[in-house]
């Protein structure tokens, strides 16, 4: 079974916190926007790796690999925003 921990269409990136738990929204942003900026999954050690369960949501990096940090060098700052964003909002609750 597949578990959806995130859904990007077009310019929206929606995730789930219900399965991941909180420690994880920040590396399913990250994968979430990858998508909006045209990745898709990825078989190296990087955040865009599928990820099929819990286990190995945690386990995945939260960082993106050389070969999609490449495919997004100009937008990486936003990468970086993003991350930070909703780390901060973790932080205010
Ligand atoms: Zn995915
Ligand atoms: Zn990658």
């Amino acid at each position: 079974m597949n578990f959806v921990f995130g859904v990007a269409m077009q310019s929206r990136a929606i995730v789930s916190s219900f399965r991941t738990g909180e420690k994880l929204i920040p590396k399913e942003v990250v994968h979430g926007v990858g998508y909006i900026f045209g990745l898709s999954h990825c078989k190296n050690y990087c955040v865009m790796q599928f990820s099929n369960s819990v286990m190995e949501a945690i386990a995945k990096p939260d960082i993106l690999c050389e070969k999609c940090e490449k495919n997004l060098q100009c937008i990486k700052t936003f990468f970086n925003y993003a991350t930070i964003y909703v780390k901060c909002q973790m932080r205010l609750k």
